[in-house]
C-alpha cells in the first residue's frame, strides 16, 4: 500500500567482500558465508524486512535495486508504488541459485540448450533471459499479464546473499522514482527514496552501472533478441557461441533491437524500456551532442553547426558586468575534442564530469549514471552528454544516453 508518511530511512553498510558461496557437492543450495559481523547483522535486517512483505534497496553488480517478494502481490505491488512505475512496465526477478530458478518455471519446462550456455558463462551476472511464465506461479503483477517472466541472477554478493537469506525470488527494478537516472550509489538512492523505505544497503559504487541486457530467446527461429543492451555486451555474448557452437549453421544470431530487428507489437508494449515512458532524465535539460567521429551520420534534417559556433550561443547574452551566469554540466570522455571549445566566459560556469577515456566504454558505463546524477545534484542548468561509439558497452550507454536527451546536436569539429 502507498504511504504517504515519512519513513526513518536506514542506511546499512555492507562489505561485500566478507561474504562468499560454498558450493556442495550434494546441490544442495547452502547459504552464503558471511564473516564480517555488521555486514552479517545489515544483511539480516533487510531479508526481514523483505520477508515481511516489505521493499528494501540493496546494491546489485547493475544499478542499486529496489526489491521486494517476487510471488507474493502485495510485496511487489509496494515496488510500483515506492517508484511510481506504471503497472504495465514487468519486473525483472532476481535468484540466487539454479533450485530457485526451477521453482519460478513451469513443472515439466525444459531449459532450452542455449540458455543453459548462456546461464553457464553469464550468470551470476547482468544477463536477464526472458521465460515462459505460469500465473499460477509467477503473478501477473511482475509479468504485467505477458506470457513472459524476465529472470536473471545476480553477481553482486550483497545482492545474491539477500536473495539467499530471504530464501525467495527477489523482484527488484531500479531504486529511483520512475523516469530518473538509475542509482549507482547509496546516496544517489537516499537522496530520491529515503523516508518511503525502512533499509538501504550500502554495498559501494556497482561496478557495471548501467542495467542488465535482457535477451529473449524463445522465438521460432532459436536467435537471441536483445531488447534492452546492458551489461553483458553483444561481442561477449557472440565470443561465446563461438566458442561453444562450432558449426556455423546451428549457430544462433544476436540481434539487436531496432539495430538488426523491428518488433511491431513490442514497440506499442512497454516492454522495452524508454520505448513509451520517460527514462533515465535528471531534473535538467540534456542535450545529446553528435561529433564528426560519429557512428551515425546526421538525419538529412539535422543541420551540423561547427563546435566553435555552438559553444558561442549556449549561454546568456547579458552584458558583463552583470551576465547570468549559467551553469552548463558537460558529460564527455576524459579525452574529448570538445573540452577545448569550453573556454572560459564570463556568463558560463562549466561543471565537468569525465566519463572514462574514448577507448574505454566499460568505464563510461559505469561512470554514466553517476555523472548524470551528479551534475543534476550541483544545481547544473542544462547537460551537454558526448556521444561514444557502439561497441562493447557503448551500445548500453548510447541506448541509455538517447533515452536520456531531449534534444540532438550534431557538431562539426
Ligand atoms: P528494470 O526497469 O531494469 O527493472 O527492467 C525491467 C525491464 O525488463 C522492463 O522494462 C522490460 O523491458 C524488461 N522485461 C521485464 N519483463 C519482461 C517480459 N516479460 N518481457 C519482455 N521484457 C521484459
Ligand atoms: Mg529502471
Amino acid at each position: 500500500m502507498a504511504t504517504s508518511t515519512q519513513i526513518h530511512t536506514r542506511v546499512l553498510k555492507c562489505d561485500p567482500s566478507s561474504i562468499t558461496f560454498p558450493i556442495s557437492s550434494d546441490g544442495a543450495d547452502p547459504p552464503p558465508k558471511i564473516d564480517d559481523p555488521e555486514t552479517l547483522e545489515s544483511l539480516t535486517v533487510a531479508a526481514r524486512h523483505i520477508t515481511n512483505g516489505e521493499p528494501i534497496a540493496f546494491p546489485t553488480e547493475t544499478v542499486y535495486g529496489l526489491g521486494a517478494l517476487a510471488l507474493k502481490t502485495e510485496a511487489a505491488a509496494r515496488i510500483f508504488s515506492t517508484k511510481g512505475r506504471p503497472a504495465d512496465n514487468p519486473l525483472i526477478v532476481h535468484v540466487s541459485s539454479l533450485s530457485m530458478l526451477r521453482q519460478l518455471l513451469p513443472v515439466d519446462y525444459i531449459i532450452p540448450p542455449m540458455y543453459e550456455i548462456l546461464m553457464r558463462r553469464f550468470w551470476p551476472g547482468p544477463l536477464t533471459l526472458l521465460f515462459p511464465s505460469s500465473p499460477s506461479i509467477v503473478p501477473s503483477i511482475i509479468t504485467a499479464g505477458q506470457p513472459t517472466v524476465a529472470i536473471r541472477m545476480p553477481s553482486h554478493p550483497v545482492a545474491r546473499a539477500l536473495i539467499a537469506l530471504a530464501d525467495a525470488p527477489i523482484a527488484a527494478p531500479s531504486a529511483n522514482s520512475s523516469g530518473k537516472p538509475s542509482p549507482t550509489r547509496a546516496e544517489h538512492v537516499a537522496r530520491d527514496l529515503g523516508g518511503k523505505l525502512e533499509v538501504i544497503l550500502d554495498g559501494g559504487r556497482c561496478e557495471v552501472g548501467l542495467e542488465s541486457t535482457v535477451v529473449d530467446g524463445l522465438r521460432d527461429d532459436g536467435n537471441l533478441r536483445v531488447l534492452r543492451p546492458g551489461g553483458v555486451t553483444v561481442e561477449d555474448m557472440q565470443n561465446v557461441l563461438d566458442e561453444e557452437i562450432e558449426s556455423k549453421e546451428t549457430r544462433p544470431a544476436v540481434l539487436v533491437h531496432r539495430r538488426d530487428f523491428q518488433d511491431a507489437a513490442m514497440e506499442k508494449a512497454p516492454t522495452t524500456p524508454g520505448m513509451k515512458y520517460r527514462h533515465y532524465s535528471p531534473s535538467v535539460p540534456v542535450t545529446l551532442l553528435h561529433t564528426s567521429s560519429s557512428t551515425s551520420p546526421p538525419p538529412a534534417h539535422a543541420s551540423v553547426v561547427s563546435a566553435t559556433e555552438f559553444f558561442a550561443s549556449l549561454g546568456s547574452s547579458a552584458p558583463v558586468p552583470h551576465p547570468i551566469i549559467t551553469k552548463i554540466g558537460l558529460l564527455v570522455p576524459s579525452d574529448s575534442q570538445l573540452l577545448r571549445f569550453a573556454q572560459d566566459r564570463e556568463s558560463i560556469e562549466w561543471v565537468l564530469y569525465p566519463l572514462g577515456a574514448v577507448a574505454d566504454p566499460a568505464m563510461t558505463a559505469q561512470r554514466l549514471f553517476d555523472g548524470l546524477l551528479t551534475l543534476d545534484e550541483k544545481g547544473v542548468d542544462m547537460i551537454l552528454v558526448e556521444e561514444i561509439g557502439e561497441e562493447k558497452e557503448g551500445l548500453a550507454v548510447m541506448n541509455r544516453v538517447r533515452k536520456a536527451a531531449g534534444e540532438s546536436k550534431w557538431i562539426a569539429l
